[in-house]
């Protein structure tokens, strides 16, 4: 069996140790006879897995008892409704942080509920090269919300700062970052992932938010009881079959993320990776280009181009014969991307930047 270098943008890479613990509880989990697939969701068994991952969840991010964590399904697509359906009604209205494709979609559903302010990073050609300055920011203290992206997947800038934006409450699209990097909790009063990126498998969309916002949602009677938050809230994320086998996929994602030394210690390896990759970029005198600014480069999803889109087709396809997949930037934007999630260690990006350079001299 060879593994290769993952750099899909997800679904993406798990940890191998994480693939092995659930193949070896795969007949028989927890003692059950059967595997988690085959569980009843109503089982204490079960049920005793899918509250601990909910407090592993929180004591990884530093999350009081104030917050509550979600079992969703839908993906992160379906909060793009769900956030301003619950949260935006009445004649409320929103402010959106626009630095990429995620949050344009997030703005263009939310406008579907109400009126939405926008604050852009968008380039006059259409695309995203960095993310937004703070002196750029200012919201209109009456929105019920602000919602912004932290990572954004396709376009390959990140926030490495997190923005003051007064009074509102702020909403945030982790979904290709959560779990990178510590986060300051108090700045964020509800938080989102689909799951397929850094915490396991798709399938789940993990929630976290704090009671007193989750509160200020839409009267449930006025909301599709599964579209209510408050239905979940109520029935701790069981009020009907949750998504078993991809919650049980994250328990194992956060104990491996508890044993390699939490956040913190992740991010110190991405940051490495982040270093060891845009080092080959920037070393290569132009051969590669980033077209990220600098302080907006993202850590997670790196995104290059080469002279011209034969070389890039090359380097796609060499890339596999070397072992390296997944690495074809997204049809709507082209060039290359590398999508190094937390299951990517520095091995990776040493291996990448290595088949960059030869790459190179070999084309250059
Ligand atoms: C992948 C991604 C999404 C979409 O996630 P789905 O779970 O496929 O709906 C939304 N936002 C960001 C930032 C993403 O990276």
């Amino acid at each position: 069996m060879k593994r290769v270098i993952n750099f899909n943008a997800g679904p993406a890479g798990i940890p191998v140790e994480v693939l092995e613990q659930a193949r070896d509880e795969m007949l028989d989990w927890n003692n059950t006879g059967m595997s988690v697939m085959e569980v009843s969701h109503r089982s204490k068994e079960y049920e005793a897995m899918h509250d601990e991952t909910q407090e592993r969840f929180k004591a990884l991010a530093g999350m009081g008892p104030e917050w509550k964590v979600l079992f969703l399904t839908g993906g992160a697509s379906s909060q793009f409704f769900q956030v301003p359906m619950n949260f935006l009604f009445d004649g409320r209205k929103a402010t959106y942080l626009v630095t990429g494709t995620w949050g344009k979609k997030a703005l263009e559903e939310a406008k579907r509920f109400g009126p939405c302010d926008a604050i852009s990073s968008k380039n006059p050609d259409g695309t995203f090269t960095r993310v937004l300055r703070q002196d750029e920011i200012s919201v209109d203290p009456s929105s019920a919300y602000v919602h912004m992206t932290s990572n954004n997947t396709l376009f390959g800038s990140q926030w490495h700062y997190w923005p003051e934006v007064g009074s509102s409450p702020l909403v945030c699209d982790m979904s290709s970052d959560i779990f990178s990097r510590p986060f300051p909790v108090d700045k964020f009063s509800f938080i989102y992932a689909g799951a397929q990126k850094n915490l396991g498998p798709s399938g789940l969309t993990v929630v976290a938010a704090r009671q007193d916002f989750l509160e200020k949602s839409q009267e449930s009677a006025k909301l599709p009881t599964m579209l209510s938050y408050a239905t979940h809230l109520e029935n701790n994320s069981l009020y009907n079959t949750p998504p078993c086998f991809s919650i049980y996929m994250l328990s194992l994602t956060l104990k491996w993320l508890e044993k390699r030394g939490g956040l913190a210690a992740m991010a110190q390896v991405n940051e490495e990776k982040g270093k060891i990759v845009y080092g080959a970029i920037d070393a290569s005198q132009g051969f590669y280009r980033c077209p990220v600014q600098k302080d907006s480069r993202s850590l997670m999803n790196v995104v290059f181009r080469l002279g011209s889109e034969e070389l890039e087709e090359l380097f796609v396809k060499e890339a596999k014969a070397a072992g390296i997949i997944g690495v074809k930037g997204h049809r709507s934007t082209g060039g290359i991307r590398f999508s190094m999630y937390n299951a990517n260690l520095a091995a990776s990006a040493h291996a990448a930047a290595a088949f960059m350079d030869d790459f190179r001299r070999r084309h250059g």
